[in-house]
């Protein structure tokens, strides 16, 4: 027994298309989802019997919830519409490759998915990038960046791009480098990549994530509990009684395309043929990557804020011009760290609030105003990431305590420290 709450968290959903797993091949498991998924949504029950957000139940949050769960109940068809339309997609994708991207496309424009743009600001922060350690001098920034034009041999099919198609996989935190990587710091050399503003705030990243989720888990409850009313029938406001169409085929898509591999299928990674087609139809639409959160299972860090954007992944593309082994613009695009034997861990969140403390007296006295928007701005998001997960445990110890954590400091005091110099 759940309500729409319960039913639209990433948890829920993550752990609904596992239990499709023993199916062993993607269209079955699939078919499998949707039936799970529309069973659930008939079995849904409105948030007051659910108990998952007690602290939170206003009456007009509860009107809400309700009015959405029977338009959900009422739409099953939409629901299996969608189901089938990916299908399709992933059918035709087997003996038509560009009439399988023409679908997808239809699919995009009839639910309106390419207005999905991730506002830039909230971007801009530092993104993370991992490689196992081997012979490569882990000094040199470009050994962290993509895999060269030349050995794009090497580089795999994954969620968002295509086999030989090298392309550039950000973390918004180590641990969730080290939980895409299904390993930890000892085996990795890190890279930090902190985007520069003012290069990227008219540039197109795609936002994808479960908006029924983030609206209903977070944003609702914390309007209401202010005191605020809002309608589900108030057009102006999204999600709403008219909107729901596009929501809920919206998030389908995103579940759908945030398949996690099963381990035990049949090794031929079906599950990233629809997000492959995806991520080539939003290259043609001047989309420069996607951000989305981690499908990864963070079960041993607890405590963080429900607002935390610590495991999110970026996908940057990058464009082969044949001048160069690696995309230049790209990198220079980025201010980049790697390490450089100065290292030593042992900055506190207390230093690193500190510096913070003292660079935000520089910003405000400084007389460069405007030109210093780049650094104002992501020093603003960093400190809110900070914020986030100050009181965050991994594994029982707190996450700035850990190695994982003391890593994430050590690049930003890095960044900070450039900051200082320029302001
Ligand atoms: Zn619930």
């Amino acid at each position: 027994m759940g309500c729409v709450a319960c039913f639209q968290s990433y948890k829920f959903q993550n752990e609904l298309k596992r239990k499709s797993f023993s199916c062993h091949d993607f269209l079955s498991e699939l078919e499998q989802y949707k039936q799970n998924y529309m069973n659930e949504v008939l079995a849904l029950v409105p948030v007051n019997l659910c108990g998952c957000m007690a602290g939170t139940l206003d009456s007009g949050f509860i009107d809400w919830t309700n009015s959405f769960m029977s338009d959900m109940k009422i739409d099953l068809q939409l629901i299996e519409g969608v189901f089938d339309q990916l299908m399709s997609v992933f059918k035709t994708e087997r003996i038509d490759a560009n009439a399988a991207k023409d679908d997808f496309k239809a699919i995009i424009k009839q639910y309106e998915v390419d207005l999905l743009v991730a506002p830039q600001v909230m971007c801009n922060s530092i993104w993370y990038r991992g490689r196992p350690l081997g012979s490569y001098n882990p000094q040199d920034i470009k050994e962290l960046f993509h895999i060269p034009f030349s050995k794009r041999g090497f580089a795999s099919c994954l969620r968002f791009n295509k086999q030989n198609e090298p392309t550039l996989y950000f973390g918004s935190s180590i641990l969730a480098v080290e939980k895409e990587l299904s390993t930890t710091l000892v085996d990795l050399n890190i890279g930090a990549f902190a985007p520069i503003y003012s290069i990227y705030y008219n540039k197109k990243i795609f936002d994808f994530r479960n908006i029924l989720f983030e609206t209903i888990q977070k944003s609702l409850p914390a309007i209401f509990s202010d005191g605020m009313k809002i309608s589900y029938s108030d057009k102006h406001m999204s999600i709403n009684s008219q909107s729901i169409k596009t929501d809920l085929a919206r998030s389908i898509i995103y579940e759908v395309c945030t398949f996690p591999v099963d381990p035990n299928g049949n090794g031929a990674k079906e599950e990233y043929t629809l997000p492959n087609i995806l991520s080539d139809i939003l290259r043609d639409l001047k989309f420069i990557g996607i951000q989305f959160p981690s499908t990864k299972s963070y079960i041993d860090l607890v405590d963080e804020h429900e607002f935390s954007r610590h495991n999110i992944n970026v996908v940057i593309f990058v464009e082969d011009n044949k001048m160069s082994d690696i995309d230049i613009d790209r990198l220079n695009s980025f201010r980049t760290y790697a390490v450089n034997g100065s290292e030593t861990y042992s900055y506190t969140l207390k230093d690193i609030e500190d510096m913070m403390d003292v660079l935000r007296t520089k910003f405000i006295a400084s007389s460069k105003g405007r030109a210093l928007n780049d650094e104002k701005i992501q020093t603003a998001n960093i400190k809110l990431h900070l914020e986030y997960m100050k009181h965050s445990k991994i594994n029982g110890v707190d996450y700035y305590d850990s190695i994982t954590g003391k890593t994430e400091l050590e690049f930003i005091s890095k960044l900070l420290i450039d900051f200082d110099a320029v302001v």
